[in-house]
């Protein structure tokens, strides 16, 4: 044993949450195990945009400076219309450090490479092209095996498998599906101009809004959130028309980006979907954590975050607790309401953006203005609790 509940471990997937939960453990001494299903686990042409309170489980993994090299950082979060013009801004609470930018914004591909080199240097072993095919839990064991014919055994399986979680579908059912809660995230990356040094949110007369994120010097990265009724589905060649068609109406930056699209720029389209596994969110000695539980809409931008925190708050407890069990219980109780507070804040957030009444635009903004900065400002109090 290495001073800690646990020896050996299995984490399922390879993503935020598994990665960080890699380098918790490894560091730990235990014997970890990372099995992702795909070839390769780097995402590509996807931003993260990361608060003070996923810099802070960085920071605590000695991996923050390491991401603010390869991000671009600001305090600024700006709300405007949809000709450009600014209706309010909230700066993001410093409640890290007072002396640097409270947010930090990285690809998605460079927060992947950092985290997985973290845990190849913890130890932990990253297994790709596999995945679970049957588990059976014991009082001190779960004897898995892989799709791949290995068999194995461990005192932990973390089930750190996303969104369409296959470890929730097996310990809970094929119900615990994601929710899709009605709109759809469009996203592209661009060159950066040099005055985005800020998020900058456009509201739309469509009932759309379009996000603009600084992801280093050169580049950025533009989301587009849109009514989508149906739950539609977009083929390749559907994604260009069907973008260019949602962005009309807004003018400024927005209206030349929108001029400018071609048919070489790599778009991509996600539903907003949620998962809303009640507590606890393990069975025995597998517990989910990220997404597989608790998937939460990006208005916020802490589904990574929450990822990250999942999995320093299990290290923290496999350390302190006195069994497995007391460990997954204080799990829940140190988890269980943050998440929910992130995941009802984030849909109240989209809701307020997306289903106002286009004639009625003026006044929207004039409301979201006033109480914006209040609600980020709460917002950044909260998170800064400690977990
Ligand atoms: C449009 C959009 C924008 C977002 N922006 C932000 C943001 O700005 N900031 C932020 O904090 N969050 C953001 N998020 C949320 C964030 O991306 C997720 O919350 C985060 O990636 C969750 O991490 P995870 O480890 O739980 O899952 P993931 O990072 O999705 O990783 C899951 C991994 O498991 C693997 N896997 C799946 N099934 C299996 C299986 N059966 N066996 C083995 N491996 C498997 C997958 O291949 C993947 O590598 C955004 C999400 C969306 C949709």
């Amino acid at each position: 044993m290495s001073g800690t509940l646990v020896s050996k471990i299995l984490v399922l997937g390879g993503g935020i949450g598994g990665m960080t939960a890699g380098i918790v453990f490894g560091r730990m001494g235990v014997d970890v195990e990372i099995v992702e299903k795909s070839e390769t686990n780097l995402w590509k042409g996807v931003g993260i945009i990361q608060n003070a309170n996923a810099l802070r489980v960085l920071k605590s993994l000695g991996l923050m400076q390491a991401v603010l090299d390869e991000g671009f950082q600001m305090d600024e979060r700006r709300f405007c219309d949809d000709m450009g013009e600014t209706v309010c801004s909230a700066d993001a609470l410093r409640s890290l450090d007072p002396n640097l930018p409270a947010i930090n914004n990285i690809t998605r591909e460079r927060l992947q490479r950092i985290l997985d080199r973290a845990a190849a240097d913890a130890g932990a072993t990253l297994r790709t092209g596999d995945t679970i095919e049957t588990l059976s839990q014991k009082a001190d064991r779960v004897d898995v095996r892989f799709a791949s014919g290995r068999e194995e055994t461990y005192d932990l399986v973390i089930g750190a498998d996303g969104i369409r979680s296959q470890l929730r579908a097996m310990l809970f059912g094929e119900d615990q599906k994601p929710r899709f809660v009605g709109y759809g995230f469009w996203r592209m990356m661009l060159p950066r101009p040099d005055w985005l040094d800020f998020i900058g949110v456009y509201q739309g007369r469509k009932e759309t809004k379009i996000g603009l994120v600084p992801l280093s010097k050169e580049e950025m990265y533009l989301f587009l959130v849109t009514n989508e009724p149906g739950n539609p589905w977009f083929t390749d060649d559907q994604k260009l028309p069907c973008f260019r068609e949602r962005i009309e109406g807004f003018d400024g930056f927005c209206g030349e980006i929108r001029e400018g699209l071609s048919e070489t720029d790599e778009i991509t389209y996600s539903p907003a979907e949620q998962v809303e596994l009640p507590s606890p969110w393990y069975r025995g000695r597998v517990v989910l954590i990220g997404d597989a539980s608790h998937a939460i809409l990006p208005h916020m931008a802490q589904g990574a975050a929450m990822a990250m925190e999942d999995a320093w708050v299990l290290g923290d407890l496999a350390q302190s607790a006195g069994s497995v069990s007391e460990m997954l219980e204080l799990f829940m109780e140190r988890r269980y309401d943050r998440c929910l507070f992130v995941q009802k804040a984030s849909r109240a957030a989209a809701d307020s953006q997306q289903t106002h009444d286009p004639e009625e635009l003026r006044k929207h903004l004039k409301h979201m203005g006033e109480i914006l900065p209040g609600i980020w400002r709460k917002t950044d109090e909260r998170m800064a609790e400690p977990i």
